[in-house]
C-alpha cells in the first residue's frame, strides 16, 4: 500500500524495572533531580529567551522551572528566520534529513534517564509512562525518518504519452506550527516536530504551557543532533496569551494540533478567517471511548484491560476507556471482579515504582473531574470511589471512580481522567449499543471483547472509531505497528505513526516535460 513501510527500522527496546540493576541508573537520576529547576522559555535562533513564569510538578506543587509567554516580536522574528531557511532545508532531502532524525532518536536514547526523569517531574507521570513515552519519541524520529528517505528523495516516475515525461515530487509546505499536548509532552511533541521537519518544513513548536520544561530540553538534543536552529524554534505560552500572533501570521503554511476538540475547533476558525494562503490543519482530539464485553469475554482479561485502558496514566489519554458497555447476564459478576481490582489501585508519588496513578495535570483538571463526580452523584449509580483517605494530602490527585449510567449518551463531553462509565445492554440490544456509539459523534479507540466468531469483523465494519482493538486493551498505540488516530469529532484523519502521516505535511508537485 501506498507509504508502505520497506527499509529496515526496529522499534525500540523495552526497559525492565523491576530488575534493581537495570533500574538503578533510572532511580539515581530520579533522586538526583529532586529539587532541581530546569529553564523552558522560548528557543529563537537556538537562543533562550528569559522565562520568568513558574512551571509546577502536579504531584507536589512545587516549583520546577519557569517559562514564558513569547511576545509577538519574537514570535515574527521565529517566522522571519524560518521562512528564509526552510528552502534550504528543503533541499538537502529526504536522506541526509533522515541521518539527521536518527541520531535524534540516538540522543534521546542515551539520555533516556534524565529525559524520564522529567517528565515525571513536570507532568507528573509514572516512571513506566515515562519510559514508554521516551521510546515513542525514539520510534517516532525513527519511522518518520525512514519515511523521508523513502519519499522525499528521487521523485515518482509516472507514465505518459510518447515524447513526454512525468514524475511527481513531494515537498515541504513552508512553516508549520506544531501545538502539542502535556499528556504526552515529549512523544507527541516530537512525533509532530519530526514528522514535519521530516517532510522537509521548517517548524515553529508549542507545546502546552503545562509542560514547556521537557520540550526546550527535547529541542536542544534536536539542534545538537544537527537540526538548524533557524529551522526549528520553540515558542511557549498559553494559547490566550500567544495563539493569536502564532495563528494569524502571514508565514504559516500548516498546522499540527494535538488536544481538545474545542480548540482544535477553534483554531480551524482562525485559520480559514485569515487572509493569504489556504492553511491545512491536522487535528488529533479527544474521544468517547467504548469498549463492548460480551457474554462470551473471558472476565479476569477484561478486567486487567479495563484497569489498563481506563485508569492507568490517570486516564489522561485521549485514547483511554470511557464507557464500558456490559452484557447484562456476566455484568454483576465482571463488576464485582473490577471493584476487586480498583481497589488494589495505588494513587500517589509518580517516582515510586509501586504507583499506579500519578496526579492530574493541574488544578483545572482536577476542578473539572470533581464537578464531573458531583453530577454523577445524583445521575449515576456509584459502583466504585477511591477512598479519599488514602489521597495525597499535596497536588492534583484524583482517585479513580466507576459509576453506572443508562446511555452512553448522557455524557456530552470528554471526562479526561480516571473515571469509567459502565452501561448495561442485553443480547438484544447490541445494535443500539453500536448505533448509540456513533451517535457520540467522537470517533478515536473502540474495544470489543468477544470470543463469537466473526463479530468483531462485522462490529468492525459499523464502527466510526481510528483505533478498534479486539480482546486486549485499548491505549498504547505502537509507531508503525497501529498507526493513531481518529475520525469526526475526534480529529482531521491523519494516523500518528502510519505510512500516510508525512504526506499530509507535504506538498506535492509533478514535473511534466515534452521531449
Ligand atoms: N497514542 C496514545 C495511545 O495510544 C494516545 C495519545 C493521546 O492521548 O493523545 O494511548
Amino acid at each position: 500500500y501506498i507509504g508502505h513501510e520497506t527499509l529496515p527500522r526496529k522499534n525500540s527496546h523495552g526497559f525492565e524495572l523491576t530488575d534493581p540493576i537495570a533500574f538503578a541508573p533510572l532511580k539515581q537520576m530520579v533522586e538526583a533531580s529532586a529539587g532541581k529547576t530546569w529553564s523552558g522559555g522560548p528557543i529563537v535562533d537556538g537562543i533562550a529567551g528569559k522565562a520568568d513564569l513558574a512551571v509546577l510538578n502536579p504531584a507536589t506543587g512545587e516549583v520546577v522551572g519557569h517559562t514564558a509567554n513569547t511576545d509577538a516580536a519574537l514570535i515574527d522574528k521565529a517566522f522571519t528566520s524560518a521562512a528564509e531557511h526552510q528552502r534550504a532545508w528543503n533541499r538537502l532531502g529526504g536522506e541526509a534529513r533522515a541521518k539527521i532524525l536518527d541520531k535524534v532518536a540516538d540522543l534521546y536514547e542515551q539520555h533516556l534517564n534524565e529525559l524520564v526523569a522529567m517528565i515525571c517531574r513536570e507532568a507528573g507521570r509514572t516512571l513506566n509512562d515515562g519510559i514508554s513515552e521516551v521510546r515513542e519519541a525514539v520510534d517516532f524520529c525513527r519511522y518518520y525518518a525512514n519515511g523521508a528517505r523513502q519519499h522525499f528523495g528521487e521523485p515518482t516516475i509516472l507514465p505518459g504519452p510518447t515524447g513526454e515525461s512525468n514524475e511527481l515530487s513531494l515537498c515541504g509546505r513552508g512553516v508549520f506550527v506544531c501545538i502539542s499536548p502535556w499528556n504526552f509532552p515529549l512523544a507527541i511533541f516530537t512525533g509532530q516536530v519530526v514528522a514535519a521537519l521530516a517532510a522537509g518544513n521548517a517548524v515553529l513548536a508549542k507545546p502546552a504551557e503545562q509542560t514547556p520544561l521537557i520540550a526546550a530540553r527535547a529541542v536542544q538534543l534536536m539542534h545538537e543532533a544537527g537540526i538548524p536552529q533557524k529551522v526549528l524554534h520553540l515558542i511557549t505560552g498559553t494559547g490566550a496569551a500567544i495563539g493569536k500572533p502564532l495563528l494569524d501570521h502571514p508565514r504559516v503554511a500548516g498546522v499540527a494540533f494535538t488536544g481538545s476538540t474545542e480548540t482544535a475547533k477553534h483554531i480551524n476558525m482562525q485559520l480559514a478567517a485569515k487572509d493569504g494562503p489556504i492553511v491545512p490543519l491536522i487535528a488529533e482530539t479527544g474521544g468517547q471511548n467504548v469498549m463492548i464485553v460480551d457474554s462470551t469475554a473471558l472476565p479476569e482479561q477484561v478486567v486487567d484491560d479495563v484497569i489498563q485502558s481506563a485508569f492507568l496514566s490517570a486516564g489522561q489519554r485521549c485514547s483511554a476507556l470511557r464507557v464500558l458497555c456490559v452484557q447484562d447476564v456476566i455484568a454483576d459478576n465482571l463488576l464485582n471482579m473490577l471493584k476487586g481490582a480498583c481497589e488494589e489501585l495505588v494513587l500517589g508519588d509518580p517516582s515510586k515504582l509501586e504507583t499506579d496513578i500519578g496526579p492530574v495535570i493541574d488544578e483545572k483538571a482536577l476542578g473539572l473531574l470533581e464537578k464531573h463526580r458531583e453530577r454523577m452523584s445524583s445521575e449515576a449509580n456509584p459502583l466504585f470511589a477511591f477512598d479519599e483517605n488514602k489521597r495525597p494530602q499535596h497536588g492534583t490527585f484524583f482517585g479513580p471512580q466507576v459509576v453506572e449510567i443508562t446511555d452512553i449518551n448522557l455524557l456530552k463531553r470528554e471526562v479526561f481522567g480516571p473515571f469509567l462509565h459502565v452501561v448495561r445492554f442485553k443480547a438484544e440490544e447490541l445494535e443500539d449499543v453500536i448505533h448509540s456509539i456513533n451517535a457520540t459523534g467522537y470517533g478515536l479507540t473502540f474495544g470489543l471483547h468477544s470470543r463469537i466468531e466473526g463479530r468483531a469483523g462485522a462490529i468492525f465494519k459499523r464502527i466510526d472509531a481510528g483505533n478498534c482493538y479486539i480482546n486486549r486493551d485499548m491505549v498504547g498505540a505502537v509507531v508503525g505497528v497501529n498507526p493513531f488516530g481518529g475520525m469526526g469529532l475526534s480529529g482531521t484523519g491523519p494516523k500518528a505513526g502510519g505510512p500516510h502521516y508525512l504526506f499530509r505535511f507535504a506538498n506535492e508537485k509533478t514535473k511534466t516535460v515534452n521531449t
